[in-house]
């Protein structure tokens, strides 16, 4: 089946209002397309063979813009700096939800970067981490930073060297390296 893929690139910071009301809309038509594509999978009118469960069932909880307590307390324990998908909010500016989408994405990408690597048992193994990327992922073939999916100039594609706005968002709960 053919993935829905992540709207980009993300507004430049001098896009008019009226530009970035468009982007906000198409990340919520997107969430809604992609939540209904992993119903019909979950419910056997598509192709299920180049679907894994696990990956269905976590792409349809982060995409949740309500989590119980539970979902919460383990999310709260995790070095991830993850929550459930920001609900449009009468009272917030098309900026910040903008920010608040993109934020949201961001910690979910450096969660999908690395979580198939842990010990013991991880929640997602890596093939089940690439199919979930495969929706948060732009399908334009453009370079563009993993976490603001702004373009990435191309003497100097890495994302540190823009300074990404998202970088202490996605790190806010790391744990600290030892020292000494
Ligand atoms: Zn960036």
């Amino acid at each position: 089946m053919e993935k829905e893929r992540f709207p980009a690139p993300a507004p430049a910071p001098e896009a008019t209002a009226r530009e970035r009301r468009m982007y906000i809309n198409r990340v919520r038509a997107w969430r809604t397309r992609t939540l209904h594509a992993l119903e019909q999978l979950c419910h056997g009118a598509s192709d299920r063979s180049s679907c894994p469960p696990r990956a269905v069932t976590f792409l349809t909880w982060m995409l949740a813009d309500w989590w119980s307590e539970d979902d919460r307390s383990r999310a709260s324990g995790s070095p991830y700096n993850i929550r459930p998908f920001p609900a449009a909010l009468a009272d917030r500016s098309v900026e910040d939800d903008i920010a608040a989408v993109l934020a949201w994405r961001a910690t979910f990408v450096d969660l999908l970067s690395d979580i198939w690597d842990v010990l013991g048992h991880p929640d997602l193994d890596l093939d089940e981490c690439l199919w979930i990327g495969g929706w948060l992922a732009p399908s334009s073939n453009q370079k563009f930073c993993r976490y603001c999916l702004r373009p990435l100039a191309d003497e100097d594609p890495r994302i540190a060297a823009h300074q990404c706005i998202y970088l202490g968002e996605v790190r806010a709960k790391w744990p600290t390296p030892p020292t000494g």
